[in-house]
């Protein structure tokens, strides 16, 4: 809460910077450029660089979890493409912005298991960043399986889902505590800074009462 993030800004050992170096859903950023400044005689151009340090834990992005995705439950590897291994719902063989973008993109074989696929086929396959194709002149962007399932499954609400996607996605993704930040959402800058040996994350956890004699003992002089 915003009195402790004030609170570990002042007296947090290490020193880490303001309270939105405390505070899970700020990120940090580091931006460098350059500006121009006009004073006087003309404009002089200078480099500057801006650094914000956020509290937010990088691997979860402030969450908390970490989703994994159970790939059995999202085709079959025995299978090639074209034998139809998808058994993602919705994801037809004729379907342009799905099936078709996998097997006709180039970067894998669409005939081949795929469990027989070369570690880069499987590398693109699962993981590759959104890079543009052409199929049969139409342009479509190819992006790994992972990350287009996390955003055409995740980023939507669960309850307005279709009973059956939710039974895909309920069935496909378990959700775990970060490893990173155990669910404390924050960055490891966040819960290295202490107070009496009570990190932020500490400090969340404990209860009222504790937490009140534990501030109690900040005010007595030691
Ligand atoms: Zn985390």
């Amino acid at each position: 809460n915003a009195m402790l993030r004030i609170l570990f800004s002042r007296l947090g050992k290490p020193h880490i910077g303001s309270p939105n170096a405390f505070s899970f859903n700020v990120a940090s950023i580091k931006a460098s450029g350059a500006i121009t400044v006009e004073r006087g005689a003309g404009t002089k151009t200078e480099k500057q660089t801006y650094t914000r340090t956020g509290g937010m834990c990088v691997r979860c992005e402030g969450r908390g979890t970490v989703s994994d995705i159970d790939l059995t439950q999202l085709y079959d590897d025995t299978k090639s493409i074209a034998e139809g291994a998808f058994t993602i719902p919705g994801w037809k063989s004729d379907s342009w912005w799905t099936v078709r973008t996998y097997a006709e993109s180039g970067f894998l074989d669409p005939d081949k298991p795929i469990r027989k696929y070369t570690k880069k086929e499987m590398q693109d396959f699962l993981y590759r960043e959104p890079t543009k194709v052409k199929v049969e002149g139409v342009n479509l962007t190819f992006e790994g399986l992972i990350p287009k399932i996390q955003k055409s499954f995740l980023s939507k609400d669960k309850e307005a889902m279709q009973p059956h996607i939710r039974a895909f996605v309920e069935r496909a993704v378990t959700f775990t505590t970060c490893p990173e930040c155990e669910g404390t959402r924050l960055s490891e800058g966040a819960r290295s800074s202490k107070i009496k040996k009570i990190s932020i994350a500490d400090a969340c956890a404990m209860q009222i009462s504790d937490l009140a004699d534990w501030v109690r003992e900040l005010d007595e002089p030691s």
